[in-house]
């Protein structure tokens, strides 16, 4: 293993699509930075996503460096079936009908996921397509075909969304066909489920039974892009093991002018309840087709860091787009500036820092983080079981170099996600001394030595085995 140069704090998600599924190209998103793939579960077959899941592993063998796998779940969402052609363009006035019951047959016909949705249009419904990019009309209805003309034009692909605003499809987040793909994900040794259209918690409650019916250890990313999911915030994040600001879906369900103080505020609770959060979509979206992003795009992504977020994803610009690697090392870039600015200022570090220490493992994290801040420590280390302190640190937003030591090749994956920390998988230590030594010798093979007077500060347990931390200690080398 080569240490690489720590040079961004923020986690990349990549989604993975005919772009980018190659062998070579995974290894050059690995290369350019992704530290999770995110397989979009609503789009090819259980049996693509297994080889896929199966080469980034044999990619992670490799490089020896942890990567995370998200299967998204397609949960209820209405989408279009498999278009004539993919993509087809929508120009302002072009017809469209949606067919029930048959195959379309040519460019002009599609059909839907939701049997039934024709009997449920009226003429003059709007009729939103890809998170809302395309907007048609219904300007004719017969049984089992709705007639619709173009309003907004642009780019709808093969099971892309559908949005009938007052039409919802159940308030079920986990479908019969979510289901069935679980009984899939268990050979694709996934680290993170994501939960499409979750509302309650009681929806995340199902997801994590139908987890551990299959026996499948993976964490729960609950989607927030439904209304339901913003009212019912508090009681998703008991719950969940991550969120996702979908802000696709969200963008369609709550009014756009909204979206910049919905996602501070989602981005603010999690970070009280020191839950990690990967901000999602369009974030560098005209990439899909251009070298270079919007100013727009470029200060979206430097905000999200800025408004705390520990991970941020690419969709459509990694799985279809023109340059999944270049994208990569762009995001890469802003994320940079933006989180070198948020070191130097004191005043929006603190701004994203969380509130309220209320658990022990609260107070030993921020005093470690602070610690480890004053002594200018050469390495922050947290040694964790399940993962949960390391994310618990992360949200402290230290800016030392940080290294999650755990002995789980599980919590290992799944640290791909935590802001900050370099996931390292190491034998079960016995002390504080162990970690220490281990920490030396990892300085001296992947960095350079540590020198008298060099400081290392551990947050950990006195005893290793336990998931309950309580302690930091500070070692001086001499
Ligand atoms: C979103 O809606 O922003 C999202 C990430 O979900 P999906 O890609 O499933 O639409």
């Amino acid at each position: 293993m080569v240490e690489e140069r720590l040079s961004i704090q923020s986690k990349i998600v990549a989604t993975v699509g005919p772009a980018c599924d190659s062998q070579d190209q995974l290894a050059a998103l690995m290369d350019a930075g992704v530290d999770v793939f995110r397989l979009n579960l609503t789009h090819g077959d259980p049996e693509h996503h297994l080889s896929v899941a199966r080469t980034i592993r044999a990619l992670e063998q490799a490089k020896a460096r942890a990567v995370g796998i998200l299967a998204d779940l397609p949960g209820p969402k209405i989408r279009l079936g498999d278009l004539v052609q993919s993509p087809i363009y929508c120009q302002v006035g072009d017809r469209f009908a949606i067919v029930e019951g048959r195959e379309p047959q040519d460019v002009h016909e599609v059909t839907v996921s939701w049997p039934g949705l024709t009997e449920l249009l009226n003429v003059g419904d709007p009729v939103l397509l890809a998170d809302g990019t395309v907007g048609w009309r219904v300007v004719e209805r017969r049984p089992g075909r709705a007639e619709c003309v173009v309003e907004k034009p642009g780019e709808i692909r093969s099971r892309s969304g559908v949005h009938v605003p007052g039409v919802s499809r159940g308030l079920q987040a986990l479908t019969d066909e979510d289901l069935h793909l679980l009984d899939h994900l268990k050979a694709i040794d996934v680290d993170f489920v994501g939960l499409s259209y979750a509302a309650t918690p009681e929806d995340v409650l199902n997801l994590r039974q139908a987890l551990s019916d299959r026996h499948i250890p993976a964490r729960i990313v609950t989607k927030i892009e439904r209304k339901a999911a913003v009212d019912n915030l508090q009681g998703l994040l008991e719950v969940s093991d991550a969120l996702m600001i979908a802000r696709g879906d969200l963008g369609v369900e709550v009014d756009i002018a909204r979206m910049a103080v919905l996602q501070k505020e989602i981005l603010r609770a999690a970070r009280d309840h020191r839950l990690p959060v990967i901000t999602a979509t369009q974030m560098l979206e005209s990439m899909r087709t251009s070298p270079l992003p919007t100013r727009a795009e470029a200060t979206d992504v430097a905000n999200a860091v800025l408004d705390g977020t520990d991970a941020l994803m690419l969709s459509g610009e990694t799985a279809v787009g023109k340059h999944p690697v270049l994208v990569v090392q762009t995001m890469r870039r802003i994320v940079a500036e933006a989180e070198a600015l948020l070191r130097r200022d004191q005043a929006l570090l603190s701004g994203v820092r969380p509130t309220g220490r209320a658990r022990p493992i609260e107070s030993l994290a921020s005093a470690a983080a602070s610690i480890g801040e004053a002594l200018q420590a050469s390495y922050l280390v947290v040694t964790t079981k399940t993962g949960y302190s390391a994310f618990v640190l992360a949200k402290e937003r230290c800016f030392q170099p940080t290294l999650a030591l755990t002995d789980d090749e599980r919590t290992w994956r799944m640290l791909t996600l935590c802001w900050g920390a370099r996931p390292v998988l190491v034998p079960e230590f016995r002390s504080s001394y162990d970690t220490i030594r281990y920490v030396e010798q990892y300085a001296e093979r992947y960095a350079q030595p540590l020198r008298t007077g060099d400081r290392i500060v551990v947050l950990g347990s006195t005893h290793w085995t336990s998931t309950r931390h309580d302690m930091v200690v500070v070692h001086e080398v001499h």
